[in-house]
């Protein structure tokens, strides 16, 4: 039988009602007591790292998280995180970026409703985590929710309310559970190196949501206070050129700066593609401005996190950038082209 540590951090599964509103309440060996039937699925540790909202969660807390899976990483066969759902899809991605090449499953999970409820969907959740967590065949970061094996820089929370609360974006689940049963659908080749674990992150990321009519006039303010600015496009991807060019030019300041924009689409799936129309194309002829593809804006957000503080050269920044991890970049063949020009 395989040992495997919770790490609980909070979140809804953890709650109770109190005078204002939920909040997490219960502790690791409350939310095991609530699931008799694990004890014939792997033995258990727990620990209680923090208790909080996940609306609280920080970067910060994802360099505590990590090195604490990093400190007992040899004394168990798998790890459970259990989080609130409203942030666990940048946790997972974080995780994915400082934890890498893991031959051991890491596995988020939660719930919509708390674990005491009578209809709550925390139990499965659980139980399936450690199905999960105890399986030989999945080595890396995931988040499993009803039923699902999502890959950590894939996953993120599209319901708010329902129990399919995650989706994993432009990629396959994993896996999916029934029954107490996996059912793999991609099997991957277990790392045969030690992970690599970093303990750095830059929080000074920026996220600019476009919208029509927007003064170009915030990029020049937000590049005194961050290190990266992440603008959500529309569509396919590409910056408006009305009034001069006002906002290429506000862009210049931050390649002039040395910083990295990165463009990607409010779209929720397919990603972006600068090429395709004038207003990309122009956008993207500035050398500072790099593209997501494919990457989920969680992925974008603590990727660029992870990198700022290995390196200032935007050529390496670049490079780092379109280097696929943990298959947060798909599009391979543009990715490579871009690392080589
Ligand atoms: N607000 C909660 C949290 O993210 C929501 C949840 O867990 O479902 O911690």
């Amino acid at each position: 039988m395989k040992t495997i540590l919770l790490i609980a951090t909070g979140g809804t599964i953890a709650s109770r009602p109190t005078g204002s509103g939920l909040a997490p309440q219960l502790l690791a060996q409350d939310i095991l007591q609530c699931v008799p039937s694990l004890a014939s699925v792997c033995r258990i540790d727990a620990l209680q790292l923090m208790n909080i909202d996940s609306t609280n969660m920080s970067p910060a807390c994802w360099l505590r998280l990590a090195q604490c899976v990093q400190s007992h990483y040899d004394a168990y066969d798998g790890f459970v995180i259990t989080h609130g759902t409203d942030t666990m899809a940048y946790t997972a991605s974080a995780l994915s970026y400082l934890i890498q090449g893991s031959g051991k499953p890491i596995v988020l999970t939660g719930s919509q409703k708390s674990i005491y409820e009578q209809d709550t969907d925390a139990r499965r959740n659980l139980f399936d985590a450690f199905l999960a967590a105890q399986d030989d065949a999945l080595s890396g970061v995931f988040v499993v929710f009803d039923g699902r094996v999502i890959c950590g820089t894939r996953a993120r929370k599209m319901r708010t309310k329902s129990m399919n609360a995650f989706s994993s974006i432009d990629y396959p689940d994993v896996a999916l559970l029934r029954e107490g049963r996996i059912l793999h659908y991609i099997r991957e080749k277990k790392p045969s190196a030690r992970p690599v674990f970093y303990s750095r992150l830059n929080p000074r990321v920026f996220v600019l949501r476009l919208i029509p009519g927007m003064n170009p006039s915030i990029l020049r303010l937000l590049v005194q206070e961050y290190g990266a600015l992440v603008i959500e496009s529309f569509g396919v991807g590409g910056l408006p050129c009305y009034e001069q060019e006002d906002f290429l030019s506000a862009v210049s300041v931050w390649s002039a700066a040395g910083k990295p924009l990165v463009i990607t689409t409010q779209v929720p799936h397919e990603g972006s593609d600068l090429t395709v129309y004038e207003v990309g194309a122009r956008a993207a002829s500035n050398p500072g401005v790099l593209e997501a593809h494919t990457m989920t804006i969680e992925s974008v957000v603590t990727k660029l996190m992870w990198i700022l503080p290995q390196t200032r050269d935007l050529a390496r920044i670049k490079r780092l950038f379109y280097t696929p991890v943990a298959h947060d970049l798909l599009c391979f063949e543009r990715a490579v082209q871009e690392i080589d020009e």
